[in-house]
């Protein structure tokens, strides 16, 4: 049987990986790579000595103690990876505040901290009383949530600098098990100045000592050298008798990790209702600029949020030669700053590099004769948007691929906000219910 894997993200990788571990022979397999690496999301870039992630500052960790092991192992194991605390903080004016905010009220202004603490509290009693039920917009579910002082001082401006649009044009289902819930009496308690944790589940994460994320897709896609074809977009998917032509070549078995929003290009004879529904898939964007820095050391951070306009455009800035001495020549440092663009927006130009240096400068966190060089780098999609018309087009788009046998795989793949250990997890379900079908070719 041949296999076609379709893109070498970390998804893709770890599928055939898998399949070959599984006792599938290496030869059936064949994965298709647009770019001259192998990593997609995964990819790191060194500019002069600096090294970031180019989506954004990656981190390793997974309630899924195997996955975790095993993506450690790809990049050779424990001894590669530094493990590093969380410390992360929310700059509110030129204050640093634990995160998440409501586990940090103390450490806000005073006014800000009442205003906060009342919001708080006065939503807590109103669910007490009405037992209402989660609005389904992301906006309102805030207030019913947090209530109006985390809204007004946190919640509104920071999710409008990463979403790029009204908050209520997003649902409140992609916030479960994501955006913290703090019970009402460590929020009491972190308001009066008792310091209460919150979040704890990543408080260790690992990162690789080399390379950036990277090392984790190197590592991988380095045993699987010659099954992928790099430089080789796939341009046009045909469905054949039994499997899918790829670039005109037979395939008996196809796993896709390319955008559902990318395969009304390439699929031929798509039916039209199902192309629509899934270009119409919302997603965002990101700019990620690296600040090489003329600084010895930085604060102990691993990252922080900036809510707040004043603070520039970027949303995230994370420390990034914090996490492995090497990402950054000695006496130097970095920051990779993350700014969201609005899904098939085009990428700003380079007045963001001036605006997002100014916001840092406004927020007390950079001299601007700190930087040496920037750079950037420009993912096209991000981030899945969860509108709320995102379920019924991915059931259109997901009850069409089965119906054709083009299995999707990924955070694109299949429009899912999954992180790297997730992608394995899938990759490692997905090769497990595809055996006895190869077995039996
Ligand atoms: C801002 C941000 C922060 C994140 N932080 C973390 C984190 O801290 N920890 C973590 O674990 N995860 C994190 N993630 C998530 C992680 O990056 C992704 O889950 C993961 O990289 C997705 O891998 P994938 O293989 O599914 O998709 P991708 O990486 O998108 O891979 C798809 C591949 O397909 C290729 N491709 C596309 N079109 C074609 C074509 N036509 N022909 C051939 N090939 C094609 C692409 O080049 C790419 O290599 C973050 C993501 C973002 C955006």
């Amino acid at each position: 049987m041949k296999i076609a894997i379709l893109g070498a993200g970390v998804s893709g990788l770890a599928l055939a990986r898998f399949l070959i571990d599984g006792g599938v022979g290496a030869h059936q397999l064949s994965i298709f790579e647009a770019s001259s690496v192998a990593g997609g999301l995964c990819r790191s870039k060194t500019v002069q000595g600096f090294t970031y992630d180019v989506a954004g500052g990656h981190i390793l960790y997974s309630k899924d103690a195997h996955a975790l092991a095993w993506m450690r192992e790809q990049a050779g194991g424990p001894a590669a990876f530094v493990e590093q605390p969380r410390n992360t903080r929310i700059r509110f004016e030129h204050r640093w505040v634990h995160y998440p905010f409501e586990n940090g009220l103390g450490d806000l202004p005073p006014q800000a901290n009442f205003d906060c603490l009342k919001g708080y509290v006065d939503a807590w009693h109103k669910r007490q009383v009405e037992r209402s039920s989660a609005p389904k917009e992301f906006g309102a579910w805030v207030r019913w949530r947090f209530g109006d002082g985390i809204a007004r001082h946190f919640m509104d401006p920071y999710n409008a600098k990463v979403w790029k649009r009204e908050l209520d044009h997003l649902t409140s289902d992609w916030v479960a098990g994501r955006v913290p819930d703090a019970p009402v009496d460590d929020v009491l308690r972190a308001s009066v100045g008792i310091r209460t944790e919150g979040y704890t589940h990543q408080s260790v994460f690992y990162y690789p000592r080399r390379g950036g994320f990277q090392a984790i897709t190197d590592g991988l896609a380095g045993t699987l050298a010659t099954r992928i074809r790099l430089n080789t977009p796939v341009a046009e998917l045909v469905r054949g008798k039994n499997g899918w032509r790829v670039n005109a070549e037979d395939f008996d078995l196809v796993v896709s990790t390319l955008s559902l929003t990318d395969l009304p290009r390439v699929v031929k004879g798509m039916p039209e209702p199902v192309a629509r529904a899934m270009r119409e898939l919302e997603y965002n964007g990101l700019v990620c600029i690296l600040l090489a820095l003329r600084r010895p050391e930085h604060p102990e951070l691993s990252w922080i949020y900036l809510p707040h306009a004043i603070q520039g455009p970027a949303n995230r800035v994370t420390y990034m030669s914090n996490y492995a001495k090497e990402l950054a020549p000695p006496e130097h440092a970095s920051f990779s700053c993350e700014i969201t663009v609005a899904g098939g927006a085009s990428m700003p130009g380079a007045e963001l590099e001036r605006e997002t240096i100014d916001g840092l400068v406004r927020a007390g966190l950079l001299r601007r004769d700190e930087v040496l060089f920037t750079d950037r780098s420009e993912t096209r999609q991000a981030y899945v948007v969860f509108d709320h018309g995102y379920h019924a087009r991915r059931k259109v788009a997901f009850d069409w691929l089965e119906e054709q046998d083009l299995i999707p795989l990924g955070r694109f793949g299949r429009f899912e906000y999954d992180n790297s250990d997730q992608c394995v997890i899938k990759a490692r379900e997905l090769a497990k219910a595809l055996f006895p079908r190869i077995a039996r070719g």
